[in-house]
């Protein structure tokens, strides 16, 4: 049996070929920071690692349209929302990463890719690789799965994942790696990538871009 495709915040039929969110709604979704604001990633990254920039596309609220559509997009095997809402997001006209000349995604670790068939934050870079013109590699891996951090406070987290990270790959010499993730909310897992990148490169200018963040 075929269902017709759905918006997933209006439920309006979708026609062939057309975005997975429609018009309407995609256009009414709350904006993040995309440049010269001072976001949360900016906040909590720039003191401790001098990011170059902290770009959130979206704002995450509890039982806005953005965390349903990241509930389907992680958990509910419908990844193509990433494009709806990467091509929206006029990342493009982002001067900061013009600079970029690698896209790296937070990874995850192998049993969970194989069990949700995909990484979100890598599928989120080739999206952002796309529309910025820029080429992505997964530098990094993920070495161990992390646990649920649901229940932990925020230092016990940052302590947690601080060694979940490898950087996978010494092929090329980045100077400016976008690090790209889903959704922003502690930041222990965008500080242990930044600090194996940095461990490896300790020059290198490191931005970060996530799909959604809190405000
Ligand atoms: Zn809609």
């Amino acid at each position: 049996m075929i269902y017709p495709r759905q918006c997933p915040v209006c439920n309006t039929i979708l026609g062939h070929g057309s975005p997975s969110i429609c018009d309407p709604c995609v256009e009414s979704l709350p904006n993040g920071h995309i440049e010269g604001s001072h976001s949360l990633i900016e906040q909590i990254l720039v003191p401790l690692y001098g990011i170059t920039s902290g770009i959130g596309l979206y704002f995450f609220r509890s039982d806005n349209s953005i965390q349903r559509i990241l509930h389907l997009i992680k958990y509910q095997n419908q990844p193509n929302h990433i494009k709806s809402l990467v091509n929206r997001s006029k990342l493009q006209l982002c001067e900061v990463l013009k600079s970029v000349d690698t896209i790296v995604p937070v990874p995850m670790h192998k049993s969970k890719i194989r069990k949700r068939g995909y990484n979100q934050a890598r599928l989120i870079a080739d999206e952002i690789g796309m529309v910025i013109s820029k080429p992505v590699f997964p530098l990094l891996e993920r070495s161990k799965k992390n646990s649920s951090q649901t229940k932990r406070n925020r230092l016990d987290r940052w302590q947690r994942v601080k060694d979940d990270f490898q950087v996978s790959s010494h092929v090329q010499n980045p100077e400016h790696i976008l690090l790209v993730d889903d959704v922003f909310t502690t930041g222990a897992t965008t500080a242990a990538c930044i600090e194996k990148l940095r461990a490896q490169w300790p020059n290198l200018k490191i931005s970060v871009c996530c799909l959604a963040i809190t405000d």
